[in-house]
């Protein structure tokens, strides 16, 4: 990201930066709360299509839509970005998916139970202080 903002001033980090399972996206783009998220299979593909991605993003904090001035600072650094986003999508392919989410969900649950346990302490140690 650092180097994106070096080469052109309207490009600027965001203050949050998410990774999750994203539905027909590889990255969102959240003004409000300044947040960029990205897909949570991206970690799997080589680091030139992640950078890819995240320059997308990182241009969404400035112009919003899919338009010409987009595609515009769009092809500045990627000027064949069409390449990328085909072979990110022939990527997809060559991963095992199924066997990636079965992980991704399996630490998802682990986190809710350790949540829920946090609150059950929580709950225990309220109850000890009204006796
Ligand atoms: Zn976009």
């Amino acid at each position: 990201m650092k180097k994106y903002c070096e080469t052109n001033p309207k490009l600027k980090k965001p203050k949050k930066i998410e990774y999750k399972e994203l539905y027909g996206a590889w990255g969102r783009c959240n003004l409000n709360k300044d947040k960029l998220t990205f897909h949570i299979l991206l970690k799997y593909f080589p680091e030139k299509h992640i950078e890819h991605v995240v320059y997308h993003e990182m241009i969404h904090t400035y112009c919003l839509n899919h338009n010409p001035p987009f595609y515009n600072e769009m092809k500045k650094i990627y000027p064949d970005w069409q390449k990328w986003d085909h072979e990110l999508k022939l990527l997809l392919y060559l991963l095992d998916t199924n066997e990636i989410y079965s992980w991704y969900n399996e630490f998802q649950n682990q986190k809710k139970k350790q949540n829920n346990k946090n609150t059950d302490e929580l709950i225990k140690k309220k109850e000890k202080f009204k006796e």
